[in-house]
């Protein structure tokens, strides 16, 4: 019987915390904006509709220059080179983006709990952050490869 309602009451959480989310996430989607008319179909399911690329598809994953990785759609400045590590994940991993880059918003899909991140200028989906990350900062930013486009130093 305890189990019965405790169930319950968890239902009654998720439910009403989607209550509360949804109007918002509903805001979010609305306010993404395409930007670079070259987006292939790809790109834009990632940035539009959340998908997720294929791990170890990325040729990011092997990129070590130093320079910057902008937003594929809006070209805002994200990451530094200098926060690129290796997460072994398959998705191009960084330790923290430059301030202000990205908004932040909780995503329950796949009934997980997770936290996306989303371009502070375009308002388009890059992946997810975790707190689990190696260095001092303790995040790993999971980019989407496809989000990103980097501009070496010269
Ligand atoms: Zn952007």
């Amino acid at each position: 019987m305890k189990n019965i309602r405790r169930s319950f009451l968890k239902l009654l959480g998720f439910s009403y915390l989607s209550a509360i989310l949804l109007p918002y996430n509903l805001a979010h989607s609305a306010a993404k904006k395409i930007i670079n008319p070259n987006l292939t179909e790809e790109q834009k399911k990632i940035m539009l509709d959340q998908a997720t690329e294929k791990p170890f598809s990325s040729p990011l994953n092997f990129e070590k220059r130093k320079g910057f990785f902008h937003c594929a759609n809006c070209d805002a400045k994200l990451f530094s080179s200098d926060a690129k590590f290796d997460s072994g994940t398959g998705w191009p991993s960084f330790s923290e983006s430059l301030p202000g880059a990205f908004k932040t918003t909780i995503d329950y899909s796949f009934g997980m709990k997770r936290i996306e991140y989303y371009c502070a200028n375009c308002g388009v989906h890059h992946g997810h952050v975790f707190d689990d990350g190696p260095t001092s900062t303790q995040k790993k930013f999971c980019s989407n490869g496809l989000c990103l486009i980097f501009k070496p130093e010269i």
